[in-house]
Formats: structure tokens, C-alpha cells, sequence
């Protein structure tokens, strides 16, 4: 069945293979961005070439007016939406929990944490069959560091991805008889511009001996999850996640 999925953080890295993956699948993308204009309108330009339907969407998933504001623009422009992912995520330079200020605390959690809330707040509103919809699905991106716990390096991004491990299955229990299906998927070790924005370019590379599968992922492995569990192949999955981690 085709789709129009709103693709939170679709101007790079996994979120914008996301959104090209998806535009193959013969859905309509919204590929939302915070800053870069540029790279979102890039993202949706190359899908609308290639024959696909895409539009771009500026927003701050951690401003609940922002959130408000992206999904009344999307449904003007392209109708009902079917699907949410979850994907705007934000990691900051590594330290050490005793070197954590509260302001950077807050940064990480209001991206992470209420921005997947709030959006999934706004998908629940219009999917919902209790509201007249016609269901859809959900994907949250967390990490394998939801799980691992990042220690002495990230432990607040780690703890973020944990509490949006939660939601994934508190939610999906909620809306489970509503039409919505929840899930979520960890990504590993993936080659993108968030190593770089954490401070550490090369990361992936430095780390890869680690990773069981001795390689690092690409932004492409995770969409492929991503899509399938926002599938139709995928309608009896709900409140699980699907690791793409080459098995760390
Ligand atoms: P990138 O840094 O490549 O992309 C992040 C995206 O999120 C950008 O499109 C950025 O948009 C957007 N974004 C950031 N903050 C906000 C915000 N407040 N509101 C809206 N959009 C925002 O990251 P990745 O592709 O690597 O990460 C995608 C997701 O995958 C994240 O949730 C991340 O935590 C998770 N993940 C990534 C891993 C990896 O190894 N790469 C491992 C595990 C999980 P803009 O540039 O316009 O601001």
C-alpha cells in the first residue's frame, strides 16, 4: 500500500537514505531538517528526478510548535500521513558523566527524548482509529548504546536512546488495537556525519576491530530496516526492535 511518511532529521545520514529507500517503495516522503536547508532540499530533489514524490519541511523536533506547525504543513501539502520515523537525533562530544553540564543534558534529552515524543504525539493524533484514522505505523531510531551504555563517553546520549527504547514499547502497547504499530531499530556503528558533530571524525574506522562483522554499517542497512518494519510486510510486528549493528 503506498504511503506518506513524515522522516524526521531526512537531510542526511540515515534519515535521508531513509528517505530514498522509501521513495523506491513508491511512498511519498516529508524529509524534515532543523538547519540545512540545502542538503533536505537536496535529498527531496534527487527523489522527485528519479520519478518519486518528496517535499522538504523545516522544523525543531524539541519545540512543540515547530512539531505543531510540520505536520499541519504536510498534511496541507500531501494529505493524511500513514508513518512516522522517529530518526532527528543529536550526540555530542565525548566525556565523562562527572564532566556533564545540565545545559547539555538538556540539549540531548529535548532532541532525543521529546522530540521523538512530540512527534509521535502528533502521528498518534491523525493515525489513530480512536480519532477516525486509518492506522500507520512507527519507527524510532534509537542505538545499540540504549543497550551497551556508552560508558565514558556518552552515557547521556546512551541514557536519551534508553528512554526512547521505552516509549517504542510503552507506546505500542497503547496504540496497539488502535491501528499503530511501534517499533524500533539500534543502529551500531554508521558512517555518518554524527561521528564528526560528536567530535570524533574517524570513529567509525577507529572502532570498526570491534564491531563481531569487523566493519562499520552504512546509513543504507539501517534504512532497509527501517522501511520494512514502516511495511505492510511487517504488520504483525509491533513493540520490538531490529538491531542493525553487525552484532555488537
Ligand atoms: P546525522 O548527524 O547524519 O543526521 C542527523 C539529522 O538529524 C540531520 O538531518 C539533522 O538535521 C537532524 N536533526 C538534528 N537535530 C534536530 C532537531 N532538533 N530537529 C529536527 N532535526 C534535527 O545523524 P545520523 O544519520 O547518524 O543519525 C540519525 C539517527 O540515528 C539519530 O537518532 C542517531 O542518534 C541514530 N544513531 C546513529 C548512529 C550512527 O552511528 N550514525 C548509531 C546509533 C544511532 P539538520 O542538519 O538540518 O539540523
Amino acid at each position: 500500500m503506498s504511503k506518506i511518511v513524515i522522516i524526521t532529521g531526512g537531510s542526511r545520514g540515515i534519515g535521508a537514505a531513509t528517505a530514498r529507500l522509501a521513495a523506491l517503495r513508491g511512498w511519498t516522503v516529508a524529509v524534515n531538517y532543523q538547519r540545512d536547508e540545502h542538503a533536505a532540499e537536496q535529498v527531496a530533489g534527487n527523489i522527485v528526478r528519479a520519478g518519486g514524490r518528496a517535499v522538504t519541511v523545516q522544523g525543531d523536533v524539541s519545540v512543540e510548535a515547530d512539531v505543531a506547525r510540520l505536520f499541519e504543513d504536510v498534511e496541507r501539502r500531501l494529505g493524511n500521513i500513514t508513518a512516522l520515523v522517529n530518526n532527528a537525533g543529536i550526540l555530542e562530544r565525548q566525556a565523562r558523566v562527572d564532566e556533564l553540564d545540565s545545559a547539555r543534558l538538556t540539549r540531548v534529552f529535548a532532541t532525543n527524548v521529546v522530540g521523538s515524543f512530540l512527534c509521535a504525539r502528533e502521528a498518534v493524533r491523525r493515525l489513530s482509529t480512536r480519532y477516525g484514522g486509518a492506522g500507520g505505523a512507527i519507527v524510532n531510531v534509537s542505538s545499540r548504546a540504549a543497550v551497551l551504555g556508552s560508558a565514558g563517553e556518552y552515557v547521556d546520549y546512551a541514557a536519551s536512546k534508553g528512554a526512547v527504547d521505552t516509549l517504542t514499547v510503552g507506546l505500542a502497547r497503547e496504540v496497539a488495537a488502535e491501528g499503530i504499530r511501534v517499533n524500533g531499530v539500534r543502529p551500531g556503528l554508521i558512517e555518518t556525519d554524527i561521528h564528526a558533530l560528536g567530535g570524533e571524525p574517524g570513529r567509525v574506522t577507529r572502532l570498526a576491530g570491534s564491531v563481531p562483522m569487523k566493519r562499520g554499517g552504512s546509513p543504507e542497512e539501517v534504512a532497509a530496516a527501517i522501511v520494512w518494519l514502516l511495511s505492510d510486510e511487517a504488520s504483525y510486528v509491533t513493540g520490538t526492535f531490529v538491531d542493525v549493528s553487525g552484532g555488537r
